[in-house]
């Protein structure tokens, strides 16, 4: 990489690693938001339920139970797999991945192994030099194990407990090839990848661990990839496993790099290894020194037919994904692309866009991509929690001229204050008045000195001689200083136009 090429380039004994390129595969993992699990009826709305309320036979791994395939959750992985351009095999079919581990109840984990429901693809995503596209390697389902919680830190645990309410969740595992060059790349396909399965509707991201990120890093010479008989003086690399944010494995990444990058400096040998990546320091650890091959004995699932879903992958008919939708958000409502970006990148921000666009779509779209977005991401809220009716309303309180752009969002600051607090909201016209924020209407005619925009103005010429005597020296600053001293007494509910002409009245009548 470039930024520190200086710095290589200064060390005596060490080669030139001007030319080095960040190499990165994911391997997503996603909760597919179907009611019950993948091989039982036991409904996947576990969250907020008493550990183990939510189990049966199946998913315990009882002796005797048999496996049932839950159709939804294949046609949900099926949509997934054609969003990404994939193409479906004739067949696929459920593996056992056999390990031992206290939260996988059976000894085995049912999962696909050399026949997934969906290879080669690929997602188009905004890269660091323009759209680039990332070749998906493979779409498989399999089924989410047990959540094993810790009492008393993963590092210092007196003991741990084991619920089986998330065992048997569907999960698609989705993998790319190792086509990302940064972090931030990586960040960006992430982003693309969430908004697509939730257009979808396979996916609520909101939802707590439903993603889970595993990151394969390297660094190595520009080219290197590419070759052929890649793998030849491979200088190791890092999978960081089990990263469950978006944030993170921008983070866990970033973090890879400048490590990977000192410790070739100092001529250091990288192995290929498992590092564990602790989200409070922001840091990756090594989890075993060298990365053993586990042997999970892969067989074919005996009691599970293969799957044959060309004819099911045929019928899907994909909805609106977020390019189209970028696309036409350009042409229906003359956003910006920056703006059309932004506001397509995420399913409800989108859908709460054409909710309140009206009949002003271009101011609609900074209110939403900016000022909103803003000051949801300073509260840590989403946009779900907001409701466009009042949205609406304030947008429209604002081109009505009722209160300034900057009155406006101090309304909008207030009720996001209110709904984080309480859950609800006063009405964005009641908090107009409840701050005071109305703009003054001028009287004119015989009410004239009783205005209140007019009294602002004589206070200001009477308090500031100075400026006024600026004033018709010809200096202009002198004029904004009066406006600015109109707006502060009148706390910025005066129209800028009347001011203007109200000052020059009075300035004019000193003459
Ligand atoms: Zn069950």
């Amino acid at each position: 990489m470039t930024d520190t090429a200086g710095v290589a380039g200064q060390e005596s004994r060490s080669t030139d690693f001007s030319d080095d390129e960040v190499i990165i595969g994911l391997e997503i993992h996603c909760q597919l938001d179907t009611r019950t699990k993948l091989f039982c009826g036991c409904s996947t709305d576990y969250r907020d339920d008493r550990p183990n309320s939510h189990v049966c036979p199946v998913c315990l791994g009882l002796p005797g139970s048999l496996p049932r395939v839950n159709k939804k959750a294949i046609e949900f992985a099926l949509r997934v797999g054609k969003a990404l351009n994939c193409t479906v095999p004739d067949e696929s079919e459920f593996a056992r991945k056999n390990y031992f581990y206290p939260d996988l109840n059976k000894g085995f984990q049912i999962t696909q192994y050399d026949k997934p429901l969906a290879v080669k693809g690929y997602l188009d995503i905004e890269g660091e030099e323009g759209e680039k596209r990332i070749r998906i390697t493979r779409v498989h389902v399999e089924e989410d194990p047990g959540r094993l919680v810790h009492k008393g830190g993963a590092d210092r645990a007196k003991y741990t407990l084991v619920d089986y309410n998330r065992a048997g969740i569907p999960l698609i595992e989705i993998v790319t090839e190792p086509d990302l060059r940064s972090p931030k790349e990586a960040r960006r396909f992430l982003n693309k990848l969430r908004a697509t399965l939730e257009y979808l509707g396979v996916f609520d991201s909101e939802k707590e661990g439903s993603l889970r990120v595993d990151a394969n890093i390297s660094i190595q010479p520009k080219g290197w990839f590419g070759r052929e008989g890649r793998g030849k003086g491979d200088r190791g690399r890092a999978e960081v496993k089990n990263i469950s944010s978006y944030k993170g494995v921008e983070k866990a990444l970033t973090f890879e790099v400048t490590r990977q990058k000192n410790a070739l400096r100092r001529g250091q040998r990288l192995e290929t290894e498992t590092r564990h990546f602790v989200e409070t320091r922001g840091i990756t650890t090594s989890s075993r020194s060298k990365e053993m091959e586990q042997d999970y004995r892969y067989f074919p699932e005996p009691d599970l037919l293969p799957l044959r879903v060309c004819d099911l992958a045929a019928g899907i008919v994909l909805p609106e994904l977020p390019d189209a939708r970028r696309a036409r958000f350009l042409s229906e409502y003359g956003c910006s692309p920056i703006h059309a970006r932004t506001l397509t990148g995420d399913l409800r921000l989108a859908e709460f866009y054409e909710q309140v666009a009206g009949s002003d779509p271009i101011p609609a779209a900074t209110w939403v991509a900016d000022t909103l977005l803003g000051e949801l991401n300073y509260r840590d809220m989403t946009v779900s929690r907001v409701s466009p009716v009042w949205f609406r309303d304030l947008i429209l309180l604002v081109k009505e001229g009722s209160v300034t752009d900057k009155g406006g969002v101090e309304v909008l600051r207030s009720l996001l204050d209110q709904l984080r607090e309480s859950g609800s909201c006063e009405t964005p016209d009641q908090c107009v008045r409840r701050l005071g924020l109305k703009v003054l209407e001028r009287t004119g005619g015989a009410g004239e000195e009783q205005d209140p925009v007019t009294k602002a103005s004589r206070e200001a010429v009477a308090e500031h001689p100075q400026a006024v005597a600026d004033f018709h020296a010809g200096r202009k600053e002198a004029f904004n200083f009066l406006v600015g001293q109109v707006m502060k007494k009148t706390r910025g509910r005066a129209k800028p136009a009347d001011v203007n002409q109200i000052l020059l009245g009075i300035l004019g009548e000193e003459d």
